[in-house]
């Protein structure tokens, strides 16, 4: 069978290379390079070449399929597990959260404290989210964790993380997704010697050593969902077309819903609906280690950025000795002020704000970026379903479809894998 993927990230190169040697794959990807939001790019730094993420990127002791690829890609003895310090940022400090003694520090009455623990500790031994299926996030905090800690902690943390108020969106998804990340810190964080390119690398030539296709700077736009599917493609200027038996598209609804030219009515309300958060993301490449903390949330409303992440504290491998890697931030809409700034001005935004916690931040970058993902994270408000991963001849895997779960590596290659399972299982009842 002849298969087009649309996406080249860890979602559209998983199913690739679970299904190359089998079919005749071809991965279209409108970048010049693989991995999507999990991409990576070299910096020259003090006389040495750097594997840099795109975004912060760690792995959770329960990310079995990330853990599993790994493996199969023969990274294993590169997965390094390490016990990071968290933090928050309060009134312009970061306070630590990692130790008992700092968790008293924090400026919280005791018997907010000890409900916050207890909170935290009764989620990470739930495994059942289904029963807060229908109650939104505020109302169940509230009553779990109490007023006082839902205005300090979880009010912010929800706004930064999923930029909509609480009671807009569904407590399994929150429960899912702060007790996942908050259990992990009572254990340890993964880090990929070398850096995680070599996933999205791995992958790549997997596809290509199984006599899969992959087309970089290579944009699908549009697609005519017949019998005989008609891929219309862009390559330097030039437009091209390609016929497929089955098209799997791992964009974000959006995306498709402009290069498709029929879909059912249904799927098509239901994928119009979803709504995506973007995030902004600085890199900087730093003289100096600042803090021993990995990952810093904030919870001031007047800071321009979500959470602040010390990379260079999880990977070891970052950056030269005494130097270290920030990242920084922000999950927002695409008609919010910042999105629209240049590079240089949102870059001059964060370290004005940076310098007051860190003092000196802004004399110590010896270099940085910025990157802007438009489709980062999918909304789940409350009563959110999962749109369907087949209709009328068209394939749909992706991390909008993979609610309540969270968005991660682990989730994009689990729904690549799935993809790749539900064609085949297809083909067999053909
Ligand atoms: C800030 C941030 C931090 C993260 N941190 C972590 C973390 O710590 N740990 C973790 O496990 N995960 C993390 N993730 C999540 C992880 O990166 C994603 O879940 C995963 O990479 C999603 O892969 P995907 O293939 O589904 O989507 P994408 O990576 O978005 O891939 C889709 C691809 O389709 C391409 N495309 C779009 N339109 C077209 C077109 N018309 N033609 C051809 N190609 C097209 C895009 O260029 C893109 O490469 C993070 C993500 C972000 C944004």
């Amino acid at each position: 069978m002849r298969i087009a993927i649309i996406g080249g990230g860890l979602t559209g190169l998983t199913a690739a290379y679970a299904l190359a040697g089998k079919h005749s794959v071809v991965v279209f990807e409108k970048d010049k390079d693989l991995g999507g939001m999990a991409g990576s790019y070299i910096v020259d730094w003090d006389g040495k070449k750097w594997s840099i993420s795109k975004t912060y990127h760690h792995i959770l002791n329960g990310d079995e399929t990330t853990k599993n690829m790994i493996k199969s890609l023969g990274l294993d003895s590169k997965l390094h597990w390490k016990k990071v310090k968290q933090g928050f940022i309060y009134n312009d400090k970061i306070y630590g959260f990692s130790t008992l003694t700092e968790i008293l520090k924090f400026p919280l009455p005791l018997a907010d404290k000890i409900r916050l623990a207890k909170f935290v500790l009764f989620g990470t031994k739930k495994k059942d989210w289904s029963v807060l299926e229908g109650v939104n996030a505020k109302d169940w905090i509230i009553k779990e964790a109490g007023q006082r800690n839902f205005d300090v902690f979880f009010d912010q943390l929800i706004r930064n993380k999923f930029h909509e108020p609480a009671e807009n969106i569904s407590a399994s998804w929150v429960g899912t997704r702060f007790v996942k990340e908050s259990s992990s810190f009572l254990k340890s964080f993964g880090w990929l010697e070398g850096g995680i390119s070599q996933i999205v690398y791995g992958l790549a030539e997997g596809i290509k050593n199984r006599g899969g296709k992959i087309f970089t700077d290579t944009k699908v736009i549009s697609i005519k969902n017949e019998k005989q599917k008609k891929l219309i493609y862009e390559k330097n200027g030039l437009k091209k077309q390609l016929i497929f038996d089955v098209i799997v598209s791992t964009v974000a609804p959006e995306v498709i819903l402009n290069l498709v030219d029929k879909l059912p009515e249904d799927v098509e309300r239901q994928l119009r609906k979803i709504r995506y958060l973007s995030c902004i993301c600085m890199t900087a490449g730093l003289k100096k280690e600042f803090t021993d903390r990995y990952w810093m949330n904030v919870l001031d409303k007047d800071k321009p950025f979500s959470a602040v992440f010390n990379h260079t504290a999880l990977y070891e491998d970052a950056a030269p000795a005494g130097k270290s890697v920030f990242f920084v931030a922000t999950y927002l809409m695409r008609d919010e002020p910042l999105w629209k700034k240049s590079d240089e001005e949102i870059k001059n935004i964060y370290v004005e704000a940076l310098n007051k916690i860190l003092p000196g931040f802004k004399y110590n970058i010896e270099w940085w970026r910025i990157f802007k993902i438009e489709y980062a994270e999918a909304i789940y408000r409350t009563g959110f379903i999962n749109p369907p991963m087949f209709t009328d001849g068209l394939y749909f895997a992706g991390i909008y479809r993979i609610y309540p779960k969270i968005r991660n590596m682990s989730s994009a290659m689990e729904e690549g894998l799935a993809v790749a399972a539900k064609i085949e299982e297809n083909v067999k009842n053909v």
